[in-house]
This record gives C-alpha cells, sequence and structure tokens, in this order.
C-alpha cells in the first residue's frame, strides 16, 4: 500500500503493518493528518486537530513497537468526541459555556487508550452536550455527511461517525445516551457499539444524562470494535456505576458462524420506517438465516412506543440537574458585566447554551418540580421498568434481537431543526436500548439510494460478545461495511 493511503487501513490492519515494521506509526499518522488536511474543509468533523501531540505520540508508539511492546491500539490515530474530556487539550462538548474549557485530568477511556500507546488526532464535533441527531446543534459547525455533503451525518456523535467514514482516524470514541453513537454510525456506513450500562467508565464523560449515558466505539469494521472494547470495557474505582463482570477477549467472539443462535424479529420496530430501509433489513436477516442462525419472527416487545416519552421524561430531568454546574463561577464561559451574582448566572446561561439545550433545561425542570413530579418523572421511571421487561421477556426466547438503527436513511441539513418532535423520531429504534441499560450495535448493511443502511443488534446485558459475533460473522458474508463515500 502507497505510504499516503495508510489512512484508509483499519485497526487490524495497520497493527499487522506496525509489528511487522513494514510502515510506522508516523508514517501512517502523517497520512491521517493529510486526509484531514484534505477533505477536512468539506466534512468538517473535528473540533480540534491536535496534529503536534499526535505525531509526538506516533513517535513513541513507534518506540514502543520496536521495543516488542506494542498493544493492537499502539500507534494507531484516534479521535475523541468532544465530550470525553481530555487534559491540557480543549474540550468544548459543542458548546459556547465550554468554549475554552481545558480539563486538568483525562477521562479514564482517554488515559486507558493512552496507555495502550494511542495517537490522538483531535477532538470531534457533536450536537451541544449530545443533545441531538444530526450535529446541528453543535455551537461551533454543522457536519456534514461524507456519503453527500448536503445531508446530516447523524448526532450527537456526528463528527465521529463522519470522521471515521472519511477515513480522517482510523477509529473514534462516541457518547449514547439515546442512539447517538449508533444512528451517526448507521447514517455514515460504520460501525457503532453502545455497550451496556455500567461496562465503560463514565469517568470524564461530559454528563447529559447520567442513568443512560455509554461511551462507545465507532470503527471501520467489528474486528476493530472488539479491539477497543478491549481495552476500554471493565471496572474503574472512579465510576461506580461501572459493573466488576470479568471482561472477555471480545475477539474470542470473532468466528464466522451463528449455528445454534436465535434472533427476534420484533415487529414493533419495523413500524413506521421508510419501506426502502425496511427492504434493506429484510435482505439482512436472510444473510443471517443463512449463516445458521434461527430467526424468531413473533417476538413482541409491547411497550416499545412509551420509549421516546419516557425518555424524554428522564433524560431532561438528568440533564436539567447536570447541567446545573454551568453557572461561570468555576469552569466554562462567564458574563462578567453582571450587575450582581444572579444576573451573572443567568445571563452565563443565557449566552453560554443554545437553543436546544435550553429547551431540554426547561423540559426537565418541569418534569422534575413540586407537583409534576409524580405524573412525570415517577411515571416514565415505572414505564422504564415495564420497557426493561419487555427485554428481559424477549430475552428467555431469543439470544438478540434484529432491528433497524434509523428509521430513515441521512436526511438534508435542515430539514429536521424547526421541528425538534422530527428530530427526537430519530432514535426511535435506539432510545430503547439505553432505556433497558443493554448493549447494541449497529453495523453497515445496505444502501438505499447511495446512502447508507444500519442494522441494529440488541443484545442482553454484558453479552457485547454475541453481537460482535453476530456482526463478524455478518460482515464475512458482505461487503457493505467496506464500501467508502466518493468524497
Ligand atoms: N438524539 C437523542 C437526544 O437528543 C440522543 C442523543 C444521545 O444519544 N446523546 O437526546
Amino acid at each position: 500500500m502507497a505510504v499516503n493511503d495508510l489512512y484508509r487501513l483499519t485497526i487490524h490492519e495497520a497493527h499487522r503493518l506496525l509489528v511487522k515494521g513494514e510502515v510506522t506509526s508516523v508514517e501512517l499518522t502523517r497520512s491521517v493528518l493529510e486526509r484531514i488536511e484534505a477533505v477536512e474543509e468539506r466534512v468538517r468533523a473535528f473540533i480540534t486537530v491536535t496534529a503536534d501531540l499526535a505525531l509526538e505520540q506516533a513517535a513513541e508508539a513507534d518506540r514502543r513497537i520496536r521495543a516488542g511492546d506494542a498493544t493492537p491500539l499502539t500507534g494507531i490515530p484516534v479521535q475523541l468526541k468532544d465530550v470525553i474530556v481530555t487534559r491540557g487539550i480543549r474540550t468544548t462538548c459543542g458548546s459556547r459555556i465550554l468554549e475554552n474549557f481545558v480539563p486538568i485530568y483525562d477521562a479514564t477511556v482517554a488515559r486507558r487508550l493512552a496507555e495502550a500507546g494511542a495517537v490522538l488526532v483531535g477532538k470531534g464535533n457533536m450536537d451541544e452536550f449530545a443533545m441531538g441527531s444530526s450535529t446541528e446543534n453543535s455551537a461551533f459547525f454543522p457536519t456534514r455527511n461524507p456519503w453527500d455533503l448536503e445531508r446530516v451525518p447523524g448526532g450527537s456523535s456526528g463528527g465521529s461517525a463522519a470522521a471515521v467514514a472519511a477515513d480522517e482516524c482510523i477509529y473514534a470514541l462516541g457518547s449514547d445516551t439515546g442512539g447517538s453513537v449508533r444512528q451517526p454510525a448507521a447514517l455514515c456506513n460504520v460501525v457503532g457499539l453502545k455497550p451496556t450500562y455500567g461496562r465503560v467508565s463514565r469517568f470524564g464523560l461530559i454528563a447529559f444524562a447520567s442513568s443512560l449515558d455509554q461511551i462507545g466505539p465507532l470503527t471501520k469494521d467489528v474486528e476493530d470494535c472488539a479491539l477497543v472494547m478491549n481495552v476500554i470495557a471493565g471496572p474503574d474505582p472512579n465510576d461506580s456505576t461501572t459493573v466488576n463482570i470479568p471482561v472477555p477477549d471480545y475477539t474470542r467472539f470473532l468466528i464466522p458462524d451463528l449455528k445454534g443462535l436465535r434472533l427476534g424479529v420484533p415487529a414493533e420496530y419495523y413500524e413506521g420506517i421508510q419501506p426502502e430501509v425496511k427492504g434493506v433489513l429484510t435482505t439482512a436477516i436472510r444473510v443471517l438465516e443463512g449463516l445458521g442462525a434461527e430467526i424468531i419472527w413473533d417476538v413482541s416487545l409491547p411497550h416499545t412506543r412509551y420509549a421516546l416519552p419516557c425518555y424524554y421524561i428522564i433524560a431532561p430531568s438528568e440533564a436539567s440537574s447536570n447541567l446545573a454546574r454551568y453557572d461561570g463561577v468555576k469552569y466554562g464561559y462567564s458574563y462578567f458585566e453582571a450587575e450582581d451574582v444572579w444576573d451573572a448566572m443567568m445571563k452565563t446561561r443565557q449566552y453560554g447554551f443554545g437553543p436546544e439545550v435550553k429547551r431540554r433545561i426547561m423540559l426537565g425542570t418541569y418534569a422534575l418540580s413540586a407537583g409534576y413530579y409524580d405524573a412525570y418523572y415517577l411515571k416514565a421511571q415505572k414505564v422504564r421498568t415495564l420497557i426493561r421487561a419487555d427485554f428481559d421477556r424477549a430475552f428467555q426466547r431469543v439470544d438478540a434481537l434484529v432491528t433497524p438503527t434509523s428509521p430513515t436513511v441521512a436526511f438534508r441539513l435542515g430539514e429536521r431543526t424547526q421541528d425538534p418532535l422530527q428530530m427526537y423520531m430519530s432514535d426511535i429504534c435506539t432510545i430503547p436500548v439505553n432505556i433497558a441499560g443493554i448493549c447494541g450495535l449497529s453495523v453497515p448493511a445496505g444502501f438505499v439510494d447511495g446512502l447508507p443502511v444500519g442494522m441494529q443488534l440488541i443484545g442482553r446485558a454484558f453479552d457485547e460478545g454475541t453481537l460482535l459475533r453476530i456482526g463478524y460473522a455478518y460482515q464475512q458474508a458482505t461487503d457493505w461495511h467496506r464500501r467508502r463515500p466518493p468524497l
């Protein structure tokens, strides 16, 4: 492979070349940085590019590789969504209120990647505070879908998905509260995993809705996803919600057949789906069947239709509480010309937050207020239990569920910005997974008019391995994940 094409590699391909000494991390990193130079003006996937740091880390990685001490991620360029704090590197969360925020510590995932020898090329654009499905709520600029620059990449991890799709990094980490890793992965034709709640540390993930948030990988294929999970998964003393269940070697699950697996197709997830997307899924399900899986067609998750309203009570409630810390006192933007302390806090928040963030704070504050708490927040928590029970019942009969990731292919920039409800509907298939705290994987499954479609695999808590197995087998039988946008 020509040195200037190295940016196209997956993690496992790059690793093989690095340890054989056929390429160096500095060469690989240069290639990725040149790729960013070449396409970033059109895609706009990065809020910050850390080119100098990347080249330093690459040189260090090369020393480590030469010393025979390489991990599968050593020397490989990664982008982190700008919701993940990085010591000494500006972390904006897509918001004016954190525009000049330089964290004094690393998120656990950032630290683990650094210890594995990763090379950070920059921070990914995102919807402000991860609230959105198109990356148009970024306070800075929208990211464009590499498959069609007039369309959105999805969100809120749109800058991460677009960067992976456009080969501006080898892989990325995003965050997923209601679909923000899986939906952009689907719209950009990359692999995205929302791990089980408690599988990956949230320490240093800027909080949106703490009972739903989870960090997950965006990669070019399923094998890479397994390699990244091997590094980021596992308990963390700094996040008491991480669970002390042993982390398997996820590459053990990468076997190319599905014999003995029962896969459910829940009808509720196919209602109101764009017909062509449904068509793609029908074909994909036949492929899974051909690989030896038994398809169970009569699985039902009857409370699915309450998932979206349930989410839009719980997520804004938690957000309204989490975002109370942005008062202009300790960090982030402060309004200085204020008359008194109250005026300072109000103006800081008035100018610092964008309209969607304010909408969520108002929704959440209302749902939690005295007199409404029982009617909204408490009720939503009860519905949450019912949704989780649906999955428990389904998983007594099947090993995983197969659904679309997004009800439509990528939509046009501006198409849903005036209609929040339309925007919220983008996550109708992904939100139930966060509500139940289980895991979901999106893999490329085909195209409609040149635009990618993702297949979502939903699994039992802490059973990411089975999802990776299904996704891997599917990728051995198809080549959708190998297609690259015509940038
Ligand atoms: N689109 C959903 C929202 O706006 C989910 C976002 C996310 O997963 N962070 O809340």
